[in-house]
């Protein structure tokens, strides 16, 4: 099965946070076969690795994509990251700016680093796409979310193993609420029941505490963008029910 090039096959870059959620079930409702891979890179929270297979199995059953999710693939590169640095999401800190305008959680690369590793299961597993939850419309200002980085990291992957990846970014040029409306399109009410309930976006890993957006401390900057990026969208579409 996973030599067949007939086949459209795409591997998503799946977290299990609320971007690479509805990455997925873009995935799962494009192509015919679609496999995942997440990175466990000592993450100072593991609850979202944790959520990673529940969602899997969640979404494959409510899309009727059981015949088109593959297997998941886990990639341990913790001890690589620790020797690159300590940064706020794997050490002790906690999350602040910097000097640089960027949030201290920001571990340079990051992005190269997982497409890098990515195009190297896709290469063996005759995947032809290459998909992640990246965007620039209201990302941190992380320079290896750009358009233009995933455009450049796109053609290197392409000469440097000599495949025709194809590199695909939904939520580049839409916003958070935006990410809501699309998962309701792709998988209706349950999709975003599912979003709400299994992905956890705090920095904190806070699991306690329930919005109507899903869990989190609601202070950290991932649960305001998420929280507001909620509110905008049930601002905009009030006539949704
Ligand atoms: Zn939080």
């Amino acid at each position: 099965m996973s030599g067949d090039e007939s086949v459209e096959g795409a591997l998503v870059l799946f977290s299990g946070g609320q971007d690479s959620t509805t990455c997925l079930a873009w995935a799962l409702a494009r192509y015919e076969r679609v496999e995942t891979v997440g990175f466990d890179y000592g993450q100072r929270h593991r609850a979202e690795l944790d959520g990673r297979e529940a969602l899997r199995t969640g979404i494959a059953a409510l899309g009727g994509w059981r015949g088109t999710l593959g297997p998941d693939h886990l990639v341990n590169i913790e001890g690589g990251m620790t020797a690159i640095g300590e940064t706020a999401l794997t050490g002790a800190m906690e999350i602040a700016m910097t000097g640089t305008g960027l949030p201290n959680t920001f571990v340079p690369g990051r992005n190269l680093l997982f497409f890098t590793y990515a195009a190297a299961i896709a290469y063996r597993r005759n995947l032809k796409r290459l998909i992640g939850g990246m965007c620039e419309t209201d990302y941190s200002g992380y320079p290896d979310c750009r358009d233009d980085t995933l455009k450049a990291m796109q053609l290197a992957l392409n000469l440097g193993l000599e495949r025709r990846f194809v590199v695909e970014t939904p939520l580049m040029w839409i916003d958070k609420a935006g990410t809501w409306r699309l998962a309701e399109a792709l998988g209706g009410e349950r999709l975003v029941s599912l979003i709400v309930e299994g992905t956890l976006s705090c920095y904190r890993g806070e699991r306690q505490l329930r919005h109507d957006w899903g869990y989190g401390c609601g202070t950290c900057p991932a649960c305001r963008l998420r929280e507001a990026g909620w509110r905008r969208w049930r601002e905009r579409f009030p006539d949704r029910e």
